[in-house]
């Protein structure tokens, strides 16, 4: 690997989605008084902390993903931040984890992008994924809470999330395992809402699948979403994506696409969407910061398939070139979700 100016020089079109060292990370602690301080940037590499943390025992912790690009001046642009940080807020109260506020959230994930500036890819061959992670890091033995948090933020060049790029998407419909129910966590970014998923998403690989569909715990029927993606139907006009009512995650992808859709004349309905609506659905399409918006060719269910329209003159391509188009600062940005940091 050598160094090209302020880019690191590496081959870009193979970088996937897996974990990359990069230089530094920030950190922030937390005591009992609930307030964050001593944040600081330190080289990127391990962290130490008792066999007893809460995060390691008890699943105390909560995580999220964003995407710092480079726009063909040069400059950094971030993806609605405070989001994010609002959304970590929400997952840590219900963690009952005291949390960083906007601002020192926004501010860790800035300085671990500059701090990282020569790991974010060139225009057009990737984004810095950076990842923020709040986790019960203070030793417990009996359930409880932990008596010490850390805040900490890292970053990892990344690529295309699906190994197949611009292959549509088939997707599994699970109906044994259950990712989240009522009165659960599946609303928040909990790390503990993804090692139960495993089991399913490794078994639909081995088949072959891109990934699983999940259906609610109660009825086995409606559509909940992907393993780190929200779920949308297309059907006529109409844009259907399952309600965020605790048992799916507020995408900050989801909400983008549903007022980037309204903007265009679509109209968008959160409702619940039952499993067999797919047979009539024109497309099919999930989004995330890390998937971004992705077709979905096919969904099988009990050996079913079901197809779906992919490819030139989609609503899914229309709608996911505008957010990318956003994103990277080739279109105008009205909203205002685009902060530039540097
Ligand atoms: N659903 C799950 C379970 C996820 O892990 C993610 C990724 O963060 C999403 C949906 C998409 O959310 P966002 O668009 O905020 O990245």
């Amino acid at each position: 690997m050598e160094m090209m100016g302020y880019i690191v020089k590496m081959e870009w079109e193979k970088l996937g989605f897996g974990p990359v060292s990069t230089d530094f990370m920030y950190s922030m602690k937390c005591c009992e008084d609930g307030n964050f301080v001593q944040g600081n940037l330190t080289h990127y590499g391990n962290i130490q902390f008792s066999p007893f943390a809460a995060v390691l025992n008890y699943g105390q912790g909560i995580i999220e993903g964003l995407k710092v690009n480079r726009k063909e001046d040069g400059r950094l642009l971030l993806f609605r931040p405070d989001q994010h940080a609002l959304r970590m807020k929400m997952g840590a109260q219900r963690m009952c984890m005291p949390s960083p506020s906007i601002h020192q959230f926004i501010h860790a994930v800035k300085q671990t992008a500059l701090a990282n500036i020569r790991w974010v890819p060139p225009p057009g061959k990737g984004s810095l994924y950076i990842r923020p992670l709040l986790i019960g890091s203070g030793p417990v033995l009996g359930v409880g809470p932990a008596p010490e948090y850390m805040f900490l933020t890292y970053a990892s060049p990344v690529g295309n999330y699906f190994k197949q790029d611009k292959t549509p998407l088939s997707l599994y419909v699970e109906e044994e395992e259950v990712r989240a129910f009522s009165g659960g966590v599946g609303g928040v970014k909990s790390v503990s809402n993804y090692g139960p998923v495993l089991k399913a998403l490794v078994r639909a690989k081995s088949l072959g699948f891109s990934d699983v569909l999940y259906l609610d715990s109660v009825n086995k029927k409606y559509l909940e979403e992907v393993s780190a993606a929200n779920i949308f139907t297309l059907k006529g006009n109409v844009i259907s994506t399952p309600p965020t009512s605790g048992t799916i995650l507020p995408g900050i992808t989801r909400k983008s696409i549903i007022e980037i859709a309204r903007g265009l004349g679509f109209q968008v309905e959160e409702r619940s969407i039952s499993v067999h609506e797919l047979t009539e659905a024109d497309e099919v399409f999930c989004t995330g910061t890390a998937v971004g918006v992705a077709a979905v060719g096919s969904v099988t269910y009990r050996g079913t398939r079901f197809e779906f329209k992919v490819g030139e003159n989609t609503v899914c391509q229309a709608l996911g070139s505008t957010l990318v188009g956003i994103q990277t600062g080739l279109i105008e940005d009205k909203e205002e979700w685009i902060i530039n940091i540097h």
